[in-house]
């Protein structure tokens, strides 16, 4: 169905709560919506729905999805949108900074650190560390809902809160993904998904799971282990069951999540970092602690990207047993 196809049912719903608004509140911001409306009804009429009226090309999705009225794309915004805009923005940026959580931790037998770095404004990878209330066990994920902006963040927003409610009643691994899916999939459109790993680690053992995302690796003794097993991501098909692998792992043994800005990070002629030199790079590496690791990953990357801007979000996250 195109947009405009979509779009029509709604606008005529909307159009006539306005006017039954409109004719027991005199209030003149719901006459002006409701012309908005009709210009969206007739742009609809005409052909031109969706498409920018400075430019004539396509208002970008999201913002279209979010405000069906929307007659700009982002760069012929005038003034005052823009500045709703970048409000927007800032209001997303101060979200997604309080959900993260601290750089480094120390819980039960492991050190953790991370490095998060958005792209743009906000981000849509999605970074979580919740220690259970004993002190004795850590949760743990890294994820990347698709899609890029404020819709992305919002997304990866929600997602944090559905874990977040999860944890608190004390599910198995296997269960809090299947519910975290389900609850995902029943509150979101069917396009939005997000890929992730997520875990526990408890005395020296881990239990993992993932969810399309990239493989975690292991990180023992001079070799790594590519932790490779199947799931689509969450958000794709309801009754999906995610299974979990359990692990051991000896002093100074870390394990590795990362998203794709990573692997996809580009250089000046286009070639990506790719896994091969990420493994590579873990090969020869012996920091001592958790944050040196994570740093010396994220430094390798913008070695290889050089002066090229980042293209998608970034993070690793390092847990080690200590
Ligand atoms: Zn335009």
């Amino acid at each position: 169905m195109s947009d405009s196809a979509a779009v029509l049912p709604l606008l005529l719903d909307r159009r006539e709560k306005l006017q039954a608004a409109a004719r027991s509140i005199a209030d003149p911001s719901l006459h002006d919506l409701l012309s908005q409306v009709d210009a969206a009804l007739n742009r609809i009429q005409s052909g031109a729905y969706g498409l920018c009226e400075s430019c004539h090309e396509p208002i970008e999705p999201d913002r279209l999805r979010a405000d069906p009225l929307a007659r700009f794309c982002l760069d012929h915004l005038d003034a005052k949108e823009r500045s709703a805009h970048e409000r927007d923005l800032q209001l997303a940026t101060q979200i997604q900074s309080k959900l993260l959580p601290p750089a480094s931790l120390i819980v039960s037998d492991w050190e953790t650190h991370y490095s998060y770095q958005a792209a743009g404004p906000v981000g849509g990878d999605y970074c979580e560390l919740i220690p259970d209330e004993d002190g004795q066990s850590l949760f743990f994920a890294l994820g990347d809902v698709a899609g890029k902006g404020v819709a992305a963040s919002l997304l990866m927003t929600h997602l944090s809160a559905i874990f977040r409610s999860l944890l608190s009643v004390h599910l198995p691994l296997p269960e809090l993904m299947s519910r975290a899916n389900r609850l995902f999939c029943e509150s979101t459109l069917s396009a939005h998904y997000a890929t992730m790993v997520c875990g526990r680690a408890s005395r020296g053992s881990l239990e993992i799971s993932n969810a399309g995302h990239c493989p975690p690796l292991l990180v023992r003794n001079g070799r790594i282990e590519r932790l490779d097993f199947p799931g689509l991501p969450l958000g794709m098909f309801c009754s999906m069951q995610y299974p979990v692998q359990h692990i051991n792992l000896g002093a100074g043994e870390s394990l590795i999540l990362y998203s794709d800005g990573v692997t996809e990070a580009v250089d000046a002629s286009a070639t990506e970092f790719g896994e091969d030199r990420l493994l590579d790079f873990l090969l020869q590496s012996t920091p001592h602690s958790a944050a040196a690791l994570a740093q010396a990953i994220v430094a390798r990357v913008a070695h290889h990207r050089g002066p090229q801007p980042p293209t998608d979000d970034l993070t690793v996250l390092v847990l080690r047993h200590r």
